[in-house]
């Protein structure tokens, strides 16, 4: 962690201490540059949801448990971010929901690669796959290196989750004929709209709630679980999220005064 010291009461202080291991992670290689910029994005649409999971998003991630189990060959993928944000969180998700983990970088370097697989099994990763020595696979569509995908994991895999992506990626994945689970806070993203599950909301709430459910949801009928999954629609779950933004910032515009509420605790320590 970057040595930040945030007050207890500080009002932005769950955020600072996201953003403190976005910081870590790029100054131990495991976050692109780029990767920074894409945080601040996402940071800025958890202020229009109000940075908290909201029922909408709730029910995704149930619908994105439902698919993980009902999968035959499901695959986590795993980049720089997400990685310095839940380590622990993916490699649970992993074992929970017999998912692999696959490094799959849009800014690859070597260095990074081999500082996400460190951290990976740090936080108790027995094997990861998307590494240079694996077999790989090309997804055609995609120019050069963002290309490769594990032969074995993404290449053979039927659902994949593929939290905070780019709409390049995404469309490709679809385009061969993937399940496409996403986690990302813009529900206007191209990810957002092309995948078949957008969990709209931050990885970091998001993650530790799709173990808990999928923790509940293992012992499910196949049958209940399908149910689940075909009762979705996803251009829906998108719509009613951004109808959410909308309608918040409808009541604050007609009252601002509450934000100045929620911001007055531990406004002078700061
Ligand atoms: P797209 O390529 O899908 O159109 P984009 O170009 O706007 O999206 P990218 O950098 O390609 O953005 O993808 C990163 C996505 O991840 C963004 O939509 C951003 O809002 C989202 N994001 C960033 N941080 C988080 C986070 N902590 N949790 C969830 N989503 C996040
Ligand atoms: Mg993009």
């Amino acid at each position: 962690m970057v040595n930040l010291e945030i007050p207890a009461d500080h009002p932005r202080r769950i955020s600072l201490e996201i953003r403190d291991k976005i910081i870590a992670g790029h100054s131990e290689n495991i976050v692109a540059t780029a990767g920074l910029l894409a945080h601040g994005r996402g940071e800025a649409f958890d202020y229009l949801i109000g940075e908290k999971t909201t029922e909408i998003a709730e029910n995704a991630i149930k619908v994105a448990v439902a698919s993980l189990l009902l999968a035959q060959h499901p695959v986590i993928s795993v980049n720089g971010n997400v990685c310095s944000l839940v380590p622990k969180e993916l490699v649970e998700l992993s074992k929970i929901t017999n998912a692999p983990l696959e490094i799959n970088l849009f800014y690859y370097r070597r260095e990074r690669e081999d500082a996400i697989l460190q951290a990976l099994k740090s936080a108790g990763a027995s094997k990861v796959l998307g590494t240079h020595n694996r077999p790989s696979a090309t997804i055609p569509e995609l120019s050069s290196n963002r290309r490769k995908v594990d032969s074995e994991g993404i290449g053979a895999a039927d659902v994949v989750v593929v939290p905070l992506e780019d709409g390049d990626r995404t469309e490709a994945l679809k385009a061969i004929g993937k399940k496409v689970i996403t986690i990302d806070l813009n529900p206007m993203s191209r990810t957002a709209v092309f995948a078949d599950v957008t969990v709209v909301d931050n990885v970091v709430r998001a993650m530790p709630l799709m173990i808990r459910y999928a923790s509940e949801m293992k012992s499910k009928p196949t049958d209940e679980l399908r149910k689940i999954v075909e009762n979705y629609n996803n251009d829906e779950n998108l719509s009613k999220s951004i109808h959410l933004i909308r309608a918040r910032l409808e009541e604050l515009s007609r009252d601002v005064s509450v934000l100045r509420k929620k911001k007055k605790v531990g406004r002078n320590k700061s």
